[in-house]
């Protein structure tokens, strides 16, 4: 073995501080004998090693390295004694800035420090390796430090499995305190052992306040849970227990949980492991999709489902204990001419305004539901006397009653309600709202903001009103509808200058009917839009005929329900129907209903903005009944007004109307409109008529409605009477 001398450094060691013996992770035992290296006879052993041994002196040189090292760090004994081990085996960066003597110094005063070491070396070849080090100081017989002597074992692949182990637990760390329910260990005696962070949050309490308090203060079931036989079964069987429990706050507030407790080890101690899952997200949907089931989306009110599921069990009940109960069915009046000129965004809020006040006038356990659009039911519960019932439904239209300021417009609004007490109208839920359904509907056709019981004759006219429907459409197929014709004169030479169709049905069984007693159901119905289409068309082709027969007279004037103008392409009907006769538009004249026209003005106008092109005469029927306004009507293309005959009925006793009819012809002569008087019977009327201005007239006086033959004739009669008039 070559010993290369190097500088001596005096320090005063304890050498007996240094002992390879006590390391558990070397031999010892060629650590030992490498102490001997002086000696020949050791030096096969040492080479024979599988460790690395070697010497360094106090420059940092190697003296000495062991064929084992050799092999291990690829270099020859030529090429690495002599050598600096930083640089060789001691990677330069690790050592960079480091003073070497000082090390040495460090390791002569406390050589316990240095007894064992973890160090990355590096071959050769450059491969990294990790060695676990022993470095003893050697002294020369003066006490003077000659070199280290250094054992070491390649610790590498340990260095990487513990790396390995700590990348995964790192993992594990990062997945525990990330998740995103609370996870927390608790042991034996109920201690947190580790909370996550989501606990922490959840709780309000920081993690080293968790770890200081007990489990069960948190979870008060805790205690229950880990009773010996449970903590016994999850820990042989592996177990898992879950359930539903509270978790107090620090602030004291309560959150329910579902927990999930399994049993583990942790450094050798048992635990447990807890997954927390808040059930208040999940308790918060299940009631949210309960609400969605049962309730009106817009008014959070009961919806038809829970309307009708509530009305089954109140029937049952009012049944057992022999009591009466309320079904209100309210309805809106003119909702939507509200919701299509103030538009959609004002219409809902309109109804949960109407939500809120009809709430206000029930008792706690009725119901108020929304049925959809603007149909709300309320049932009244437990109710004495009908005389209950009927003071609900006048404190919820007094409360309707009141202004509603919304989005800046102010404006009332009024209900028609319906009402039927289970059990005298009936005992079934669906025949009790139908019942309540029909009220309002006659409440709606009286007067509006009104409540009507349901009787037993509305019952028959609902009964009675389909067969009707269905005798209409029979009717239609089989040319049952005619017209009739009555005469409009000129008042001040009672010269006709103009007919109006009227309708007429030609009842199989009940003869001749008048359009009032069918009208509304047809309209109900829709029926109205066919029937009035080939109406249309039959007077066209009736006034073509007086044309070719050279009956002459001004124009004919047909009956337009609002349903038709409305709702079919109704300009392009009429167009085509004046086309097929070869009518010019001059010799027709539409009338359309005032109050039609008053519920959805702005169509209405295009509508009549369209049919005014054609070149045709416009005419308000029933003129006075609809609440037009002043600014309105000067907006309107027309050229009529028709006075309604309930004005005239009364003409000369009733004041009030002769008032009615003066203001009447007054707006029409300053609108400059002409102006008709319907109903006209006597000769007092028309004279009044005349007084007031009133150029034309129609009514019973000049002519009833007939067939078109008869008025032909008539008409044939007055041209003659006219002709053989002086002048
Ligand atoms: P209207 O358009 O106001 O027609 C005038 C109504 O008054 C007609 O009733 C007519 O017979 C009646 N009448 C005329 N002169 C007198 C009179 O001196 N005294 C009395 N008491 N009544 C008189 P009618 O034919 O029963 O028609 C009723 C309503 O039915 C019409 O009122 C009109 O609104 C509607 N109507 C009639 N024909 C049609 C039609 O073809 N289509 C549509 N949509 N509605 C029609
Ligand atoms: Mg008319
Ligand atoms: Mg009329």
């Amino acid at each position: 073995m070559k010993e290369i001398p190097g500088e001596s450094l005096e320090f005063d060691a304890e050498p007996g501080g240094s002992s390879l013996e006590s390391s558990e992770h070397l031999p010892s035992h060629w650590a030992e004998e490498a102490l001997k290296l002086s000696e020949n006879k050791y030096r096969e052993l040492v080479d024979e090693a599988a460790s690395i041994i070697l010497r360094w002196d106090t420059r940092g040189h190697v003296t000495f390295f062991n064929e084992f090292a050799q092999g291990f760090f690829g270099f020859s004994e030529q090429e690495i004694i002599g050598r600096s081990v930083v640089g060789t085996i001691v990677p330069e960066q690790e050592f960079s800035g480091r003073d070497l003597s000082q090390l040495m110094k460090e390791i002569c005063l406390d050589p316990a420090k240095f007894e064992y070491n973890e160090n990355e070396n590096i071959k050769r070849n450059g491969d990294r390796v990790w060695i676990a080090w022993k470095n003893r100081p050697v002294f020369s017989d003066k006490g003077a430090l000659v070199e280290i002597l250094s054992v070491g074992i390649d610790i590498t692949a340990r260095k990487c499995a513990e790396d390995a182990l700590k990348e995964r637990e790192q993992h594990f760390r990062t997945l525990f305190e990330h998740a995103p329910d609370p996870v927390y260990i608790v042991n034996m005696e109920t201690r947190f052992v580790d909370v996550n962070q989501q606990m922490c949050r959840e709780l309000g309490y920081s993690h080293d306040e968790l770890l200081d308090i007990k489990a069960t203060s948190i979870d008060a079931q805790l205690k229950s849970r880990l009773s010996d036989t449970a903590i016994e079964k999850l820990h042989t069987e592996h177990g898992r227990v879950s359930y539903e429990t509270v978790h107090r706050r620090k602030d004291g507030g309560r959150i329910p949980v579902e927990v999930r407790l399994s049993a583990i080890t942790l450094d050798g101690n048992p635990c447990f492991l807890a997954f927390g899952r808040s059930l208040e997200e999940r308790k918060r949907t299940e009631a949210r999709i309960r609400e969605l089931a049962y309730h009106d989306p817009l008014t959070g009110l009961a919806n038809r489902t829970l309307f009708r599921d509530r009305l089954e069990h109140a029937i049952a009940q009012a049944g057992r204990n022999s009591q009466l109960l309320g079904l209100l069915y309210l309805d809106l009046d003119r909702f939507k001419v509200i919701n299509d000129s103030l538009g959609h965004v004002f219409g809902d809020r309109l109804l949960i305004e109407v939500a809120h006040r009809l709430q206000s006038c029930v008792r706690e356990g009725d119901t108020v539901a929304r049925l959809g659009g603007d149909e709300f039911t309320i049932l009244a519960e437990a109710v004495n006397h009908v005389d209950d019932v009927a003071n609900i439904a006048r404190k919820m239209l007094d409360v309707l009653s009141g202004p509603f300021s919304l989005s800046g417009h102010e404006l009332s609004v009024s209900a028609s309600i319906g009402i039927a007490i289970y059990p005298l109208d009936d005992v079934s839920p669906d025949q009790l709202t139908r019942d309540a359904d029909t009220a309002m509907y006659r409440a709606k056709e009286v007067i509006g903001n009104s409540f009507q019981f349901y009787t037993a004759e509305m019952g028959a006219q609902v009964k009675a009103d389909l067969l009707l429907d269905t005798q209409i459409r029979q009717a239609l197929t089989s040319e049952q509808f005619i017209l009739h014709y009555q005469p409009q004169v000129c008042l001040s030479t009672g010269k006709i200058f103009a007919v109006e169709a009227l309708l007429r049905w030609k009842h199989p069984d009940r003869g001749l009917l008048s359009p009032e007693s069918f009208i509304s159901v047809a309209e109900e119905t829709g029926l109205i839009v066919p029937i009035g289409e080939a109406l249309l068309l039959e007077a066209c082709v009736q006034m073509r005929e007086w044309r070719d027969a050279g009956i002459r007279f001004e124009r004919i004037a047909v009956n337009v329900s609002g349903l038709q103008f409305h709702r079919s392409n109704f300009a392009a009907t009429v167009r085509r129907a004046l086309e097929q006769t070869e009518l010019t538009a001059d010799c027709l004249e539409l009338e359309i209903n005032e109050n039609f026209l008053m519920q959805r003005p702005r169509q209405a106008i295009s509508v009549l903005m369209e049919l005014k092109e054609l070149g045709l005469s416009l005419a308000i029927d029933d003129f006075g009944t609809g609440y037009s306004s002043l600014s309105y009507l000067k907006q309107l293309p027309i050229d009529r007004l028709k006075i309604d005959r309930s004005f005239v009925k009364d003409i000369p006793e009733d004041p009030d109307n002769e008032a009615i009819v003066r203001a009447v012809v007054g707006l029409g002569q300053s609108l400059r409109l002409d102006v008709i008087a319907e109903g006209v019977e006597t000769p007092e009327q028309a004279a009044f008529l005349m007084a007031q201005g009133c150029d034309e007239a129609q009514g019973f006086l000049y002519g009833r409605p007939v067939k078109a033959k008869a008025l032909t004739r008539k008409i044939i009669q007055s041209e003659r009477d006219h002709e053989s008039l002086p002048g």
